[in-house]
Protein backbone atom coordinates (compact mmCIF):
# COMPACT_ATOMS: atom_id res chain seq x y z
CA UNK A 1 0.00 0.00 0.00
CA UNK A 2 1.09 3.72 -0.70
CA UNK A 3 2.66 5.97 2.15
CA UNK A 4 -0.57 7.89 2.92
CA UNK A 5 0.25 11.91 2.01
CA UNK A 6 0.60 14.12 4.68
CA UNK A 7 -0.53 17.13 3.16
CA UNK A 8 0.91 20.79 4.15
CA UNK A 9 -1.04 22.92 2.05
CA UNK A 10 -4.34 21.36 3.61
CA UNK A 11 -2.74 21.76 7.00
CA UNK A 12 -1.39 24.75 6.75
CA UNK A 13 -5.20 26.13 5.73
CA UNK A 14 -6.82 24.75 8.87
CA UNK A 15 -4.00 26.70 10.90
CA UNK A 16 -4.02 29.61 9.23
CA UNK A 17 -7.75 29.58 9.87
CA UNK A 18 -7.12 29.30 13.54
CA UNK A 19 -4.27 32.12 13.32
CA UNK A 20 -7.11 34.04 11.57
CA UNK A 21 -9.54 33.80 14.19
CA UNK A 22 -6.97 34.12 17.17
CA UNK A 23 -5.94 37.35 15.46
CA UNK A 24 -9.50 38.70 15.20
CA UNK A 25 -10.26 38.19 18.58
CA UNK A 26 -7.09 39.87 19.94
CA UNK A 27 -7.31 42.74 17.40
CA UNK A 28 -11.20 43.71 18.62
CA UNK A 29 -8.88 43.68 21.93
CA UNK A 30 -6.90 46.28 20.54
CA UNK A 31 -3.87 44.87 19.92
CA UNK A 32 -3.75 43.73 16.07
CA UNK A 33 -0.50 41.21 15.54
CA UNK A 34 2.38 42.92 13.88
CA UNK A 35 5.50 41.69 11.63
CA UNK A 36 8.33 43.46 10.30
CA UNK A 37 10.14 42.08 7.10
CA UNK A 38 13.31 43.54 6.23
CA UNK A 39 14.98 42.48 3.11
CA UNK A 40 18.37 44.31 2.05
CA UNK A 41 19.77 44.02 -1.38
CA UNK A 42 18.06 42.11 -4.80
CA UNK A 43 18.26 38.57 -4.16
CA UNK A 44 15.55 37.36 -6.38
CA UNK A 45 14.52 34.44 -4.38
CA UNK A 46 14.66 36.55 -0.88
CA UNK A 47 12.82 39.21 -2.63
CA UNK A 48 10.05 36.25 -3.38
CA UNK A 49 10.19 34.61 0.20
CA UNK A 50 9.58 38.48 1.87
CA UNK A 51 6.77 39.00 -0.25
CA UNK A 52 5.00 35.75 0.40
CA UNK A 53 5.22 36.45 4.24
CA UNK A 54 3.98 39.73 3.89
CA UNK A 55 1.02 38.40 1.86
CA UNK A 56 0.48 35.39 4.32
CA UNK A 57 0.22 38.31 7.56
CA UNK A 58 -2.36 40.43 5.16
CA UNK A 59 -4.89 37.57 4.47
CA UNK A 60 -4.63 36.03 8.20
CA UNK A 61 -5.69 39.62 9.26
CA UNK A 62 -2.22 39.97 10.91
CA UNK A 63 -0.40 43.88 10.58
CA UNK A 64 2.83 43.81 8.39
CA UNK A 65 5.35 46.14 7.00
CA UNK A 66 8.13 45.34 4.59
CA UNK A 67 11.42 47.42 4.90
CA UNK A 68 13.53 47.25 1.31
CA UNK A 69 17.33 48.41 1.57
CA UNK A 70 20.04 48.74 -0.84
CA UNK A 71 22.76 46.20 -0.82
CA UNK A 72 25.16 48.75 0.26
CA UNK A 73 23.16 49.68 3.50
CA UNK A 74 25.46 49.82 6.30
CA UNK A 75 25.33 47.29 9.13
CA UNK A 76 25.00 50.01 11.67
CA UNK A 77 22.51 51.45 9.98
CA UNK A 78 20.55 48.05 9.80
CA UNK A 79 21.06 47.32 13.50
CA UNK A 80 19.65 50.86 14.24
CA UNK A 81 16.27 49.69 12.19
CA UNK A 82 16.39 47.01 14.24
CA UNK A 83 16.24 48.64 17.39
CA UNK A 84 13.54 51.28 16.33
CA UNK A 85 11.23 48.25 16.01
CA UNK A 86 12.09 46.40 18.88
CA UNK A 87 10.92 49.67 20.95
CA UNK A 88 7.54 49.46 17.92
CA UNK A 89 4.98 48.43 20.33
CA UNK A 90 2.63 47.94 17.14
CA UNK A 91 5.56 45.36 16.25
CA UNK A 92 4.98 41.78 17.42
CA UNK A 93 7.73 39.61 15.52
CA UNK A 94 10.57 40.95 13.70
CA UNK A 95 12.21 39.10 10.69
CA UNK A 96 15.66 39.72 8.53
CA UNK A 97 15.98 37.54 5.46
CA UNK A 98 18.95 35.97 4.80
CA UNK A 99 21.41 35.74 3.46
CA UNK A 100 22.43 39.75 3.94
CA UNK A 101 24.98 40.98 2.11
CA UNK A 102 28.61 39.80 2.90
CA UNK A 103 29.55 43.02 4.80
CA UNK A 104 26.90 42.11 7.60
CA UNK A 105 27.43 39.91 10.62
CA UNK A 106 23.98 37.64 9.88
CA UNK A 107 24.36 36.72 14.02
CA UNK A 108 25.26 39.86 15.07
CA UNK A 109 22.01 40.74 13.35
CA UNK A 110 20.11 38.28 14.58
CA UNK A 111 21.27 38.70 18.01
CA UNK A 112 20.16 42.20 17.97
CA UNK A 113 16.61 41.77 17.72
CA UNK A 114 14.79 41.62 21.14
CA UNK A 115 13.94 37.98 22.07
CA UNK A 116 10.53 38.82 22.70
CA UNK A 117 10.17 39.55 18.93
CA UNK A 118 12.69 36.94 17.90
CA UNK A 119 9.83 34.91 15.79
CA UNK A 120 12.09 32.83 13.70
CA UNK A 121 13.68 31.34 16.45
CA UNK A 122 17.48 31.90 15.48
CA UNK A 123 18.69 33.73 18.66
CA UNK A 124 21.44 31.97 20.88
CA UNK A 125 18.83 32.70 23.43
CA UNK A 126 15.63 31.18 21.46
CA UNK A 127 17.89 27.99 20.69
CA UNK A 128 19.09 27.90 24.19
CA UNK A 129 15.27 28.00 25.72
CA UNK A 130 14.19 25.39 23.15
CA UNK A 131 17.60 23.04 24.76
CA UNK A 132 16.78 23.45 27.99
CA UNK A 133 12.60 22.81 27.09
CA UNK A 134 11.48 26.36 28.45
CA UNK A 135 8.89 28.17 26.67
CA UNK A 136 10.29 30.11 23.51
CA UNK A 137 9.81 30.92 19.54
CA UNK A 138 10.67 27.97 17.94
CA UNK A 139 12.52 28.15 13.84
CA UNK A 140 9.31 27.89 11.49
CA UNK A 141 10.27 25.15 9.71
CA UNK A 142 11.12 22.65 12.49
CA UNK A 143 7.98 23.10 14.15
CA UNK A 144 6.14 23.09 10.65
CA UNK A 145 7.58 19.41 10.53
CA UNK A 146 6.71 18.65 14.20
CA UNK A 147 2.76 19.52 13.29
CA UNK A 148 3.07 17.72 10.05
CA UNK A 149 4.12 14.18 12.30
CA UNK A 150 1.55 15.47 14.70
CA UNK A 151 -1.22 15.09 12.16
CA UNK A 152 -0.16 11.65 11.50
CA UNK A 153 -1.84 10.56 15.01
CA UNK A 154 1.69 8.46 15.36
CA UNK A 155 3.08 8.74 19.45
CA UNK A 156 6.63 9.81 18.77
CA UNK A 157 7.26 8.81 22.74
CA UNK A 158 9.66 5.39 21.85
CA UNK A 159 10.16 5.77 18.33
CA UNK A 160 13.19 6.18 16.65
CA UNK A 161 13.62 9.31 14.87
CA UNK A 162 16.23 10.04 12.10
CA UNK A 163 17.26 13.62 11.43
CA UNK A 164 19.65 14.35 8.51
CA UNK A 165 21.34 17.52 8.27
CA UNK A 166 22.35 19.51 11.45
CA UNK A 167 22.10 23.00 10.57
CA UNK A 168 21.21 25.88 13.15
CA UNK A 169 17.91 26.86 11.20
CA UNK A 170 16.41 23.20 10.82
CA UNK A 171 18.51 19.65 11.87
CA UNK A 172 19.74 20.50 15.28
CA UNK A 173 16.31 22.40 16.08
CA UNK A 174 14.28 19.50 14.59
CA UNK A 175 16.46 16.79 16.49
CA UNK A 176 15.53 18.27 19.71
CA UNK A 177 11.88 19.15 18.99
CA UNK A 178 11.44 15.02 18.18
CA UNK A 179 13.61 14.59 21.59
CA UNK A 180 10.87 16.80 23.73
CA UNK A 181 8.11 14.83 22.04
CA UNK A 182 10.22 11.84 23.72
CA UNK A 183 11.58 10.08 20.57
CA UNK A 184 14.90 8.61 20.70
CA UNK A 185 16.98 10.64 18.39
CA UNK A 186 19.92 10.31 16.19
CA UNK A 187 21.25 13.31 14.03
CA UNK A 188 23.24 12.34 10.33
CA UNK A 189 24.95 14.71 8.68
CA UNK A 190 28.12 15.06 5.73
CA UNK A 191 30.49 12.94 7.78
CA UNK A 192 28.13 10.04 8.47
CA UNK A 193 29.53 6.88 6.92
CA UNK A 194 26.61 4.56 6.13
CA UNK A 195 23.56 6.87 5.76
CA UNK A 196 20.71 3.96 5.39
CA UNK A 197 22.06 2.12 8.09
CA UNK A 198 20.48 4.88 10.38
CA UNK A 199 17.59 5.80 8.27
CA UNK A 200 16.26 1.98 7.92
CA UNK A 201 16.16 1.79 11.85
CA UNK A 202 14.38 4.92 11.62
CA UNK A 203 10.57 5.26 12.25
CA UNK A 204 10.45 8.53 11.45
CA UNK A 205 13.20 10.40 8.88
CA UNK A 206 13.49 13.89 8.52
CA UNK A 207 15.25 14.64 5.05
CA UNK A 208 16.71 18.38 5.81
CA UNK A 209 20.32 17.99 3.31
CA UNK A 210 19.24 20.41 0.10
CA UNK A 211 20.73 16.96 -2.12
CA UNK A 212 18.30 15.28 -4.36
CA UNK A 213 17.96 11.49 -4.39
CA UNK A 214 18.87 11.75 -0.46
CA UNK A 215 16.86 9.46 0.93
CA UNK A 216 15.85 5.94 -1.34
CA UNK A 217 13.69 3.34 -0.84
CA UNK A 218 16.00 0.62 0.16
CA UNK A 219 16.96 3.08 3.23
CA UNK A 220 13.26 3.48 4.57
CA UNK A 221 11.57 0.96 6.92
CA UNK A 222 8.41 -0.13 5.98
CA UNK A 223 5.80 2.13 7.25
CA UNK A 224 7.86 4.98 8.84
CA UNK A 225 7.10 8.94 8.75
CA UNK A 226 9.20 10.78 6.12
CA UNK A 227 9.22 14.40 6.13
CA UNK A 228 11.19 15.86 3.32
CA UNK A 229 12.85 19.40 3.79
CA UNK A 230 14.76 19.82 0.91
CA UNK A 231 14.38 21.81 -1.80
CA UNK A 232 16.15 21.18 -4.70
CA UNK A 233 15.48 21.43 -8.82
CA UNK A 234 15.24 18.12 -10.67
CA UNK A 235 16.52 17.72 -14.51
CA UNK A 236 13.64 19.68 -15.96
CA UNK A 237 14.40 22.00 -13.58
CA UNK A 238 11.30 21.40 -11.54
CA UNK A 239 10.85 21.64 -7.04
CA UNK A 240 11.85 19.09 -5.72
CA UNK A 241 12.92 17.58 -2.27
CA UNK A 242 15.88 14.78 -0.71
CA UNK A 243 13.69 12.24 -1.03
CA UNK A 244 13.23 9.82 -4.14
CA UNK A 245 9.46 10.45 -3.95
CA UNK A 246 8.28 7.94 -6.57
CA UNK A 247 10.63 5.00 -4.80
CA UNK A 248 9.90 5.85 -0.78
CA UNK A 249 5.90 6.40 -1.12
CA UNK A 250 5.59 2.49 -1.66
CA UNK A 251 7.44 1.95 1.58
CA UNK A 252 6.76 4.49 3.88
CA UNK A 253 3.80 4.93 6.04
CA UNK A 254 3.21 8.52 5.21
CA UNK A 255 5.53 10.93 3.29
CA UNK A 256 5.32 14.74 2.60
CA UNK A 257 5.30 16.22 -0.89
CA UNK A 258 7.76 18.73 -2.59
CA UNK A 259 5.94 21.20 -3.23
CA UNK A 260 3.04 20.84 -0.76
CA UNK A 261 4.89 19.29 2.76
CA UNK A 262 7.26 20.99 4.37
CA UNK A 263 7.22 24.63 2.35
CA UNK A 264 3.69 25.84 3.42
CA UNK A 265 4.21 25.14 6.52
CA UNK A 266 7.01 26.87 7.27
CA UNK A 267 5.29 30.30 6.74
CA UNK A 268 2.43 29.50 8.45
CA UNK A 269 4.13 28.64 11.84
CA UNK A 270 5.60 32.23 11.28
CA UNK A 271 2.13 33.40 11.47
CA UNK A 272 1.78 31.29 14.79
CA UNK A 273 4.67 32.75 16.11
CA UNK A 274 3.99 36.28 15.52
CA UNK A 275 0.54 35.79 17.17
CA UNK A 276 1.38 34.16 20.01
CA UNK A 277 4.31 37.69 20.41
CA UNK A 278 1.17 39.89 20.41
CA UNK A 279 -0.57 37.29 22.63
CA UNK A 280 1.84 37.19 25.56
CA UNK A 281 1.66 41.00 25.38
CA UNK A 282 -1.96 41.34 26.51
CA UNK A 283 -1.42 38.25 29.59
P1 LIG B 1 22.38 23.44 5.18
O1 LIG B 1 22.65 24.49 6.18
O2 LIG B 1 23.13 23.43 3.89
O3 LIG B 1 22.55 22.03 5.89
C1 LIG B 1 22.52 20.83 5.16
C2 LIG B 1 22.87 19.70 6.06
O4 LIG B 1 22.89 18.50 5.30
C3 LIG B 1 24.27 19.84 6.71
O5 LIG B 1 24.17 19.57 8.09
C4 LIG B 1 25.08 18.80 5.98
O6 LIG B 1 26.08 18.19 6.79
C5 LIG B 1 24.05 17.77 5.63
N1 LIG B 1 24.47 16.95 4.48
C6 LIG B 1 24.99 17.37 3.31
N2 LIG B 1 25.25 16.31 2.50
C7 LIG B 1 24.89 15.22 3.20
C8 LIG B 1 24.94 13.83 2.93
N3 LIG B 1 25.39 13.37 1.77
N4 LIG B 1 24.51 12.96 3.88
C9 LIG B 1 24.05 13.41 5.06
N5 LIG B 1 23.99 14.73 5.38
C10 LIG B 1 24.40 15.61 4.46
O7 LIG B 1 20.83 23.47 4.75
P2 LIG B 1 19.52 23.84 5.59
O8 LIG B 1 19.39 25.30 5.68
O9 LIG B 1 19.46 23.01 6.83
O10 LIG B 1 18.41 23.33 4.57
C11 LIG B 1 18.36 22.00 4.14
C12 LIG B 1 17.42 21.89 2.97
O11 LIG B 1 16.12 22.29 3.39
C13 LIG B 1 17.75 22.80 1.78
O12 LIG B 1 17.36 22.16 0.60
C14 LIG B 1 16.87 24.01 2.02
O13 LIG B 1 16.58 24.69 0.82
C15 LIG B 1 15.65 23.34 2.57
N6 LIG B 1 14.81 24.22 3.41
C16 LIG B 1 13.49 24.23 3.14
C17 LIG B 1 12.66 25.02 3.90
C18 LIG B 1 11.21 25.00 3.61
O14 LIG B 1 10.49 25.86 4.10
N7 LIG B 1 10.70 24.05 2.85
C19 LIG B 1 13.17 25.81 4.92
C20 LIG B 1 14.55 25.74 5.20
C21 LIG B 1 15.36 24.93 4.43
P3 LIG B 1 27.36 19.00 7.39
O15 LIG B 1 26.82 19.77 8.55
O16 LIG B 1 28.29 17.94 7.76
O17 LIG B 1 27.84 19.88 6.27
Amino acid sequence: MPAQLINGTALSQQIRADVARRTAALTARGVKPGLAVILVGEDPASAVYVRNKVKACGEAGLHSVLEKYDASLSEADLLARIEALNADPAIHGILVQMPLPKHINPQRVIETISTAKDVDGYSVQSAGDLMAGLPGFRPCTPYGCMKLIESTGVDLRGKHAVVIGRSNTVGKPMALLLLQANATVTICHSGTPDLGLHTRQADVVVAAVGRRNTVTADMVKPGAIVIDVGMNRNDEGKLCGDLDFAGVSPVAGWITPVPGGVGPMTITMLLVNTLESAERVTR
